[in-house]
């Protein structure tokens, strides 16, 4: 048995994800941009899968940017944020500091351009207080960037809370939704956001689509210069196969999202309840604050990179924390800001479970970590040590 568990760094298609796609490759040639009846007919593609996308989300159609990604969507938030503050003179921002790199690294780009920026410490919950917000607030802040779901630990974050009281100063938001949309019920006049990203293949769409929500009134600044794509907002012909694809895998995700939102968090508590009785195991945020699917752990005495590479060879795929920063040697920046020390931020698992794992794949994985780990502790001088009581244990 091979089961797939790390959904959180990407997702199989869903089937009518790839007949949509299938489809539109084989048929649907057009440019939208053309006047022909083949063009027209890609424009009428391209515009049901924007009203479908937007409706899943409680948007109107133009207020949806198709994007090749959540990075891209991510950084065009902090740009366009960042944009209209300083055409009044608002040059900070804030943000935390366990956001996707897409954030982080954006937001490092504009401290080069003289922007001041803020990164919220998390508490050890994996939780952003509000309040916390509200104290960094200053008379030039410009934006608030706050993830929804994070992607590592899967906690889920008080957005629409952190995005009112940004309101009420006049303040813009922006929530990178990328680990919650098509998982959970996400709605954009209920969060109160200006901008939201998502990612199509984090909910069973193809990869290298995504979206920004930019509520109306809002003009994302441009990263793409070209035609006349997306309002202007972004040039290039539009990659319509993915985005009618992401269309259809997130009104799919839509319609099932009850039924999956049980079957997942019914096997993630299985997993939790299992994995955390192994001796000195220590689950990373918030216990019931968390999206369905992801679950993040950190066993003492453990070296990440060699627990994920013995779990691929016993029928298990999972990931240290993102997917991005595996395969290098660096502790997650994520554990590291919820005050994890380095030695542990570097030997975490991170399961996540999707739709499609049964309750016969979380018994395989709930026999074989077990195994692993005992064997790896078996072998490491560190486990010797803190099993000695030469060094105090951290749990
Ligand atoms: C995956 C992910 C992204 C990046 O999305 P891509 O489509 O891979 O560019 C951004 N933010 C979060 C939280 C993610 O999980």
């Amino acid at each position: 048995m091979y089961v797939y568990a790390d959904h959180a760094a990407t997702t199989p298609l869903s089937p009518a994800a790839l007949a949509a796609m299938t489809a539109c490759l084989r048929d649907d040639y057009g440019n939208p941009s053309s006047l022909h009846t083949p063009g027209q007919h890609a424009r009428e593609l391209l515009d049901q899968a924007r009203a479908t996308v937007a409706a899943c989300l409680g948007a109107a159609p133009g207020e949806i940017y198709f994007t090749s990604g959540g990075s891209e969507a991510d950084n065009q938030a902090l740009l366009t944020g960042a944009a209209l503050g300083a055409k009044k003179g608002k040059k900070h921002l804030i943000t935390t500091a366990f956001e996707h790199h897409a954030v982080l690294h954006a937001a490092k780009h504009l401290e080069r351009q003289g922007f001041a920026v803020t990164y919220l410490d998390v508490h050890d919950d994996g939780i952003v207080r509000p309040e916390d917000v509200a104290a960094a607030l200053r008379p030039d802040t410009a934006l608030v960037s706050v993830m929804l779901v994070n992607n590592e630990i899967g906690t889920i974050q008080p957005v629409a809370e952190i995005a009112r009281l940004c309101r009420e100063q006049g303040v813009l938001f922006h929530t990178d939704a990328v680990q919650a949309v098509g998982h959970i019920p996400v709605d954009v006049q209920a969060l109160g956001v200006d901008m939201l990203s998502l990612a199509g293949h984090k909910f069973h769409g193809p990869k290298g689509v995504g979206a920004l929500y930019c509520r109306k009134g809002l003009r994302p600044e441009i990263l793409i210069e070209g035609g006349a794509q997306e309002r202007g907002r972004r040039g290039g012909t539009e990659n319509l196969p993915a985005i009618v694809g992401m269309a259809a895998a997130l009104q799919d995700a839509t319609a099932t999202m009850e039924q999956d939102m049980a079957h997942v968090t019914a096997l993630r508590e299985a997993l939790i309840d299992g994995l955390t009785q192994i001796p000195h195991s220590r689950l990373n945020g918030h216990r019931t604050q968390r999206c369905p699917g992801t679950v993040n752990l950190c066993f003492e005495g453990i070296e990440g990179e060699s627990l994920l590479l013995w779990l691929d060879a016993k029928g298990v795929a999972a990931s240290s924390g993102s997917a991005c920063t595996s395969g290098s040697l660096d502790p997650s920046h994520v554990l590291l800001a919820l005050g994890l020390p380095h030695e542990i931020a570097h030997g975490s698992l991170r399961l996540s479970i999707g739709a499609e794992n049964t309750e016969a794949e979380i018994a395989h994985i709930l026999k074989v970590v077990p195994e692993v780990v005992s064997y790896l502790r078996g072998m490491s001088p560190v486990w010797e040590a803190l099993e000695a009581g030469r060094q105090p244990h951290w749990i």
